[in-house]
Parts: C-alpha cells; structure tokens; sequence
C-alpha cells in the first residue's frame, strides 16, 4: 500500500473528517492539559485511556455487591461465577483463537510463569530457551529465574537474539538461524510479538514454524501486540501466549490478562499444570473437601486457577465492546497504518538529524508504536514535549516512544506532536 501524504494541516484535518473510526475518540476520556485542552496521548502503549463506558460497568458491580452480596455469584446482572465467560469470545476475536484457547485471569508475568510451568519440562537435551534482547526486564526475570527454578544456570540456559551490530532491531532471519543451530537443544522459544522498546512486529508465523518443525515449544507475549496488530494465534500455531490488558486494550491500570493455549494442548487434560479450584470441573467444583481429586476442564480454562477478579473485568469489558463496534482489528489496523506512517512521514520531511526512528520503516515490521532516538539531550526534549501537551514516555537512555493509536488519536494530533518536536 502506498500512502501519498502532505504537511500542511489542512491535510491532516481532512484525515480525520474522512476517517470513519473519528467517532471512537468520544468513547474515551481524553486527559486534559493546564488548559483545559486534550493532551497529544502516545502513551496507549503504557496505559490506555479509560473508556467512558467503563464507569457503568463497575458501577454495576459496586451496586451488585451492596444490594447481593455473596448473592451475586450467581445473581448479579452479570454473575460474578462466570464473570471471565463474558471475555472469552471478544477476547479470542482479538487474538484470533478459538474460544476454548484463551482465559483471562491474573496478571501478564503471572501468567507467562504458569505457561512456563506447564511447557518447560527441560530435560537432558532440551533445556534452553530462546528470547529476544532486549526484552522487557519482567520477561527476563521470570524466564531467568524459571530456569533456576530447575536447577539449571541462565548462562547455559537462555539464549538471546541481538540485533546486528549498528542494527536497532532482530532479523527474522537471524532468529531462524539461531533456532536451526540450537534445534537440539532448544525447549521453548519466547518472543515478545512487538518488542516493547524499538516496536519491532516480529514474524510470529515464521518464527513459529522454524521453531515446531524441531519440536520446539513455542510461546509468545502478546503484551504489545494485543489490540495493536493483528493475530491468528490458533492458525499460526503458536503453543502458548500471554498478555496484559491495560496498554492498548484500554482496560485500566493492572487489570486482569489473557492466556491463550492451543487447542491441541488446552484439550489435553493430562499436561502438568500448577493448579486452582477454578480450573477444576465446574461439576465437581463445589464439592470442594470432598473432591481432593483435581479434574481440569478440558480448554484453557484448565489453567484458571482463582475465581475472577470482578472490579478488574468489568472495564475489560467495556473496552472489548468497543474493538468490535469498530470492527475488530482489520479496520484499525488500515487506520493505524495510515496513522503511523503519517508520523514518520512527517519526522522524515523534517530530515531533522536530532533523531532517529529505530522503529522498522516499513508497515508490516511494525505496530503504531515509533521509537524515536534522540541524539541530543534526549530528556529536554521529552520535556520539551511534556510542556507542549504531549503525553509520550521516555525509555532510558535516549528513546521517546510515541504510540498513535486507531481507536482514540487523531491525524491531527499527528501532525501536531510532528512539528512539537521537529521545531527548534
Ligand atoms: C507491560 C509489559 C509487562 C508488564 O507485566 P505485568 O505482569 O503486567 O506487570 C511484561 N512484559 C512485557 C513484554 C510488557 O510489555
């Protein structure tokens, strides 16, 4: 797809007067600055804003619980019992899982160490895993120390996928490459899908398919990636995958997250698990004492292990709701293509040599996320952007991350964080 764009701010407005997802700025709280006017928000890749229909659904909740109380496990509007089984299917649509592949429960790190429990069973010959540098530091504890857990050292163990020298992303190739010469002894290969720091879209269905054709375990963290690029998890093949719901699924801060595993593992109730009573049987669940026997439930739901965390799953629903009412993931994908890459087009007509977007050029290497590296005094010129409304982090030691995303932001904040920052 070739975009023909321009730097006038005409251009940018008739954008946003023809784009048919405008209206889903309105379902969101924007935050407002010192006067009283909408921060520029890049920051739906750290936390997304709160959509408006979220306030009635934890409303509801609260309401539930004063007027039901225990009585609202089974009799509130929505039952408390099977509250998760409302996020099942919206949450498999994003993901592109079946159903019966996905769970949402606990927290991201929580659950990559769950996954981790049931598919890393190192052995003899198979006991390394495989991840990308630099991940994110929660990833790296927790698959560093599940391999102490086993007894083994990360410095034998955990193998990492660099970029080239002078390079600022991963190769697919190269990640190819390291799992063919390690085919042997590789258990699992992790890859954060959009890599949190350059925004990297890695091939997930390439790395996948090198990675089972040596029967490899192969697992994902999706924490960038859900609600930001497309995923077919269930037809790529992945094992296993794990992700947060608070950066662009908008559901708030530490909410709850999703699990997704393969249908050909979810249905295999003889996989190793640390368990909960809310992976059991729902039949024999309530016979609590008198059921010391621990029957999991035959889909990802054999994983759940407590009873679902209410206040955080009700505005997961009401951010869900809102990913279908705009369509699912096709339609914001073309418009967070066309929005990202109005970004960089506008950084690239500026040719300003301050920066450098390390971010890959092209739209299928990439999520909306750009990662700017600044040459020169990279914290005054975050607080440059501060001071002038925009809401974008900073990553040590010299890296902006703007995320312009479909759903809220508008081609007009675009250009405005455009020229913020390209002016002297
Ligand atoms: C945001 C993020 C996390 C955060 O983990 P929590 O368990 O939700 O606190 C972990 N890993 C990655 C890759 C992330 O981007």
């Amino acid at each position: 797809m070739t975009m023909t764009f321009s730097a006038d701010e005409d251009f940018a407005l008739r954008l946003d007067s023809e784009d048919p997802l405008r209206p889903f700025r309105d379902k969101f709280h924007l935050p407002l600055d010192g006067n009283g006017r909408p921060l520029i928000y890049f920051a739906g890749n750290s936390l997304g804003l709160m959509p408006k229909a979220a306030r009635q659904l934890v409303e509801q909740e609260l309401a539930d619980w004063a007027s039901l109380a225990v009585d609202a496990h089974l009799g509130a509007t929505t039952p408390w019992y099977s509250y998760h089984e409302t996020l099942r299917e919206p949450m498999a649509r994003l993901v592109g899982a079946k159903p019966n592949e996905v769970i949402c429960m606990n927290s991201l790190t929580v659950n990559l160490h769950l996954m981790m429990a049931t598919f890393y069973r190192p052995g003899k010959e198979r006991f390394k895993i495989l991840m990308e540098d630099p991940a994110f530091p929660s990833d790296t504890y927790a698959i560093k120390t599940q391999i102490i857990h086993h007894g083994l050292d990360p410095k034998d163990a955990l193998l990492l996928a660099r970029p080239r020298k002078g390079e600022f992303t991963v190769r697919t190739e190269d990640i190819v490459e390291l799992i063919q010469r390690n085919a042997d002894t590789l258990a699992v290969v992790l890859i954060g899908a959009v890599n949190f720091f350059t925004g990297e879209l890695f091939d997930i269905p390439a790395i996948t398919a090198a990675a089972r054709k040596h029967g490899i375990t192969m697992g994902v963290d999706l924490a960038h990636a859900a609600g930001n690029v497309p995923l077919s998890l269930h037809d790529w093949n992945v094992d296993f995958a794990v992700w947060c719901s608070y950066k662009y699924l908008n559901s708030g801060p530490g909410a709850v997250a999703g699990a997704f595993v393969h249908e050909r593992h979810a249905t295999n109730t003889q996989l190793p698990r640390l368990a909960g009573w809310f992976g059991n049987d729902p039949n024999t669940r309530f016979r609590l004492h008198l059921e010391p026997e621990f029957i999991p439930v035959a889909s990802a739901d054999g994983w759940q292990i407590s009873n679902p965390p209410i206040f955080s799953m009700a505005p997961l629903r009401a951010s869900l709701a809102v990913f279908d009412e705009a369509g699912g993931m096709e339609p914001l994908r073309a418009k967070s293509e066309r929005l990202t890459g109005y970004l960089q087009f506008l950084l690239e007509e500026a040719g300003s040599n301050r920066f450098t977007v390390i971010t890959p050029r092209e739209p299928g290497g990439r999520g909306c996320q750009l990662s700017i590296l600044s040459h020169e005094h990279p914290k005054e010129l975050h607080k440059k952007l501060e001071a002038a409304g925009v809401k974008a982090d900073f990553r040590e030691p010299n890296v902006i991350r703007a995320a312009p995303t479909p759903l809220y932001n508008s081609f007009h904040d675009v250009w405005r964080f455009a020229r913020i920052l390209t002016e002297h």
